[in-house]
């Protein structure tokens, strides 16, 4: 039976170039997407820059533009990273587009009419000088429960408390430094609380093989955890770059009600485009509706996107399937550490894409892990299994073919009862069902194990022993046209993975596009090849050196150019003495686990050459894996009082660096000394 599938990968904010995350996250929908398309099956495979919210409207007004030309700028600089890595998107759209503003509207009112929307006048921090509202995350000050400075508005990251910005002592406007002042606005809000809600939710997000089991975990926390779901606010006030509510001047859907009905939109335009009908597909209880996401979206994604769909009587998702993020030999990435990758640069000193797409396909699989991309292993697994399994084959066979046999293949031989064919396509229903499962890199494995079998078949015939040898042509013949049949069906089962690749091979065997049935149709006797061109070369391990050495202009598209991420602004300025009242000191991370309880703390074991070691909670969860900091060295404040915490007593702060806008960077970077420096050794 042909299934009908609509697949989504998330929608990058459109303030900045694609990093590798994006990059690997449409790789693995990519390669689940071919799968698809092999099958037979029908595919619309959609995304679209997520154009909306405050964040782009400031960087656009600080690099002079108008939103739409600052965002128009990024969409412009997507193609070359999409082609360079051969992910095939059908449609490219942005949340801007006219789609999403008539569907967003459109959702909105039947919410509406549902009673599911509902209003309430609340205060919020308003810059005086701007003459804006803040988000949350323009608004710092001192934590109202322990007191540490420069905190964002909705949680402390010392002591991890979560509070409303209101609560903040001294609170500052990140955009101007000004004191925000208190301002009433009427918001409107999705009633994520109502019981019809949280009883569809519970529904939804439980059924079987919709979700990963730790998604579908997660949900059920969510939904059963204290005071349950709260409302969801999805209004802002102008200034906002975003969809107008209907009816409601000067009100904008907040960013995240607009950016998945991006999906919907791309899909549309796409439909539009091409002359399908939306509608009908979206009515078809046939249609798929699957979403490729980051761990971190999740919250939006199995819980305001199902309702707000199922409730204004849009069809649902039937999968949203996560993944972790990337580091690099075991680190998160960051330029000034010299593990960043910026992928355009990747392409640019010559790097094969196809190596990248086989790389993280062979560490991908169905769980919400975190993916680490090393060297050595990336090395190994390119030179030793790609090229020195299944390339050899070809390079193997494909020659005497060309040479001996003017490019015509014997294949008498493969009846359907032959052994050696049987045992090829035994695997192929195990291989698809890996595919379908998102369990990449089990398939790859499988595919390698049979690239083993075939191997041992050269070494057993040596065929190029047999080219020597009188009276052995029919010998030779039969043994590279089995190996060139071998090497045809191993294409196949690769082909999600190395499209490309898959390509050339079509072109040099002289054969149509490969589908999965292509494993039972062997090339016909006496068919003609094209004479061999080497496939793929060897990566060399010193172009690592050039990948990691990135300058920062690597990315200086310029789209990029005008992006420059803004930093928050500097503190007043301190003297000398006012420094050496904070006493830093090294710290040897002796252990590191998980509070029990807290979502944001790990419990920190620190040697700072005192004799005893120092207990520290420190709000970098999101960060950081406990093993990942066991044995580093970092840097303490020392001489902070020790506060009692709800988990026990803090004896310092550990330091870390974070951006100001979290949506252009989520991450925490914990600072890590380099080495010689030893526990206790003051930082001045
Ligand atoms: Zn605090």
């Amino acid at each position: 039976m042909t299934r009908k599938l609509f697949v989504t990968t998330a929608l990058p904010y459109a303030n900045a170039p694609f990093h590798l995350g994006h990059i690997m996250e449409y790789i693995q929908a990519d390669i689940w997407v071919r799968h698809q398309r092999m099958s037979g099956h029908e595919v619309n495979f959609v995304c679209a820059d997520d154009a909306h919210g405050a964040p782009i409207m400031i960087a656009a007004e600080k690099a002079g533009l108008t939103p739409q030309e600052f965002v128009g700028q990024i969409a412009a600089g997507r193609k070359q990273y999409l082609d360079g890595f051969h992910i095939q998107f059908d449609n490219w759209h942005s949340t801007d587009g006219a789609e999403n503003h008539e569907l967003s509207q459109d959702i909105y009112r039947k919410l509406k009419a549902a009673g599911f929307i509902t209003s309430k006048t609340i205060e919020q921090f308003y810059d005086p000088v701007k003459n804006m509202f803040l988000p949350d995350r323009y608004i710092k000050g001192e934590c109202p429960k322990c007191g540490a400075k420069d905190q964002y508005g909705d949680s402390c990251e010392v002591c991890s408390a979560v509070y409303a910005p209101t609560e903040l002592k001294n609170p500052y406007s990140v955009l101007t430094g000004a004191t925000p002042i208190m301002k009433s606005s009427e918001h409107f809000f999705f009633k994520l609380s109502d019981e019809k809600c949280v009883e569809f939710l519970r529904g939804w997000a439980l059924q079987d093989n919709r979700l990963q089991s730790e998604v579908a975990n997660k949900c059920k926390e969510w939904l059963e955890g204290e005071g349950g779901l709260g409302d969801w606010d999805i209004s802002r006030d102008a200034p906002y770059f975003g969809i107008e509510i209907p009816d409601q001047p000067g009100k904008y859907f907040y960013v995240w009600l607009d950016a998945p009905v991006g999906y919907l939109a791309s899909l549309k335009n796409y439909f539009n485009k091409t002359g399908k009908d939306f509608d009908a597909f979206m009515a078809d209880p046939k249609t798929e509706q699957i979403h490729f996401i980051g761990k971190d979206i999740t919250y939006f994604h199995t819980l305001f996107w199902p309702a707000m769909l199922k409730f204004s009587g849009y069809k649902t998702p039937d999968n949203v399937y996560a993944h972790g993020f990337v580091t690099v030999s075991g680190e998160k990435m960051s330029k000034s550490r010299g593990t960043g990758i910026s992928p355009l640069r990747y392409l640019d000193i010559g790097m094969n894409p196809e190596w990248l797409r086989y790389y993280f396909a062979a560490k991908l699989n169905a769980k919400v892990e975190d993916l680490d991309m090393n060297p050595d292993d990336f090395v190994a697994r390119v030179n030793s299994d790609l090229i020195g399994k299944y390339i050899n084959i070809a390079s193997r066979a494909a020659g005497f073919i060309t040479k001996r046999f003017d490019g015509k293949v014997n294949t008498t031989w493969a009846t359907a009862d032959d052994a050696f064919l049987q045992n090829l396509r035994a695997v192929t229903t195990e291989i698809q069902a890996l595919y379908e499962a998102r369990e990449f890199g089990k398939a790859l494995r499988a595919v390698m194990e049979q690239a083993d079998v075939i191997n041992a078949y050269v070494d057993a015939n040596k065929p190029w022993e047999l080219a020597k040898q009188e009276g052995n042509e029919a010998k030779l013949q039969e043994v590279c046209s089995r190996l060139l049949e071998a090497f045809r069906i191993l294409t196949i089962f690769l082909k999600p993975v190395l499209p490309h690749l898959a390509s050339q091979v079509e072109a040099q065997l002289n054969i149509g596009a490969l589908q999965w049935a292509d494993v039972y149709a062997p090339l016909p006797n006496q068919h003609q090849i094209n004479p061999y061109v080497h496939l793929m070369q060897r990566v060399d391990p010193l172009i690592f050196d050039q990948l990691f050495d990135a300058p920062a202009a690597a990315e200086s598209t310029a789209a990029a150019a005008t992006a420059t991420p803004s930093i928050e602004p500097l503190a007043d300025e301190i003297k000398i003495d006012d420094f050496a009242k904070v006493d830093l000191r090294i710290a040897k991370i002796v252990n590191c686990e998980h509070v029990e309880g807290s979502d944001k703390l790990l419990r920190l074991t620190l040697d700072v050459g005192e004799g005893k070691t120092r207990n520290v909670f420190s709000g970098i969860k999101s960060a950081y894996q406990p093993e990942q900091l066991i044995g580093k060295f970092t840097v303490m404040v020392a001489n902070l009082a020790p506060r009692k915490m709800k988990f026990g007593i803090s004896e310092g702060m550990v330091l870390a660096a974070s951006a100001a806008d979290e949506k252009t960077n989520p991450g925490l970077y914990i600072l890590e000394a380099w080495p010689g420096a030893e526990p206790g050794m003051r930082v001045r």
